[in-house]
């Protein structure tokens, strides 16, 4: 039996569907949602609708953006010649929150994973390769400490150095399989200062 009305349920459905919503938590922001003014449900429809239609890849760092170039790239003030390598948007957020680098980045979308079938291919190793063709001096590896994060780093490392340019990994000290984002920021600047050549 149903207890609430079909477009209730479908809410609910749909909400239970995000990450980390369980059922509970679904229902509670179904009837909050159902509860408020209707101006700010358009403008939260909207916000979700819009940032859907108009967010993309950065073209040269491919993070998140709604620019064809996200204003790190965008900046006349980065250092172009540093690129650090990170796993996700977030990651990159969690650096950009210390205000103490100013080189830029490359954003993979993943790590390379063996266990979930996950290889080279289907991360963004191919565009970084595409970038390492212009005028760069380094590349920090900042991918998580877990194993495939260190993984991605190892196989990185052995194919960026060829080409002469300077690899390096953050220092350790960031708690293994640690996620970026939740590294207060002193330790994650002690982890680029500390970083060592590879
Ligand atoms: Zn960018």
């Amino acid at each position: 039996m149903d207890y609430y009305s079909s477009q209730i349920s479908k809410l609910i459905e749909e909400l239970s569907r995000l990450p980390g919503i369980g059922a509970k938590t679904a229902q509670r922001l179904a009837f909050h949602i159902i509860n408020l003014p209707e101006d700010s449900v358009v403008r939260l429809a909207n916000a979700i609708t819009d940032a859907r239609k108009n967010v993309r890849y950065c073209k040269e760092c491919l993070t998140l953006t709604d620019t064809e170039l996200c204003p790190i790239c965008s900046s006349s003030r980065r250092n172009k010649k540093q690129i650090m390598v990170v796993e996700n948007p977030r990651d990159l957020a969690a650096y950009e929150k210390t205000g103490k680098y100013d080189g830029v980045y490359h954003v993979l979308h993943g790590a390379i994973s063996p266990m979930l079938g996950i290889g080279p291919q289907d991360i963004k190793i191919k565009e970084l390769m595409v970038r390492l063709q212009q005028d760069v001096e380094e590349v920090i590896i900042a991918t998580n400490s877990s194993l495939e994060g260190e993984a991605t780093a190892m196989y990185l490392s052995k194919l960026i150095k060829p080409a002469g340019i300077k690899v390096s990994r953050i220092a350790s000290g960031i708690p293994v399989g640690g996620d970026l984002e939740y590294i207060d920021e002193v330790t994650l600047l002690r982890a680029l200062e500390g970083r060592v050549e590879l």
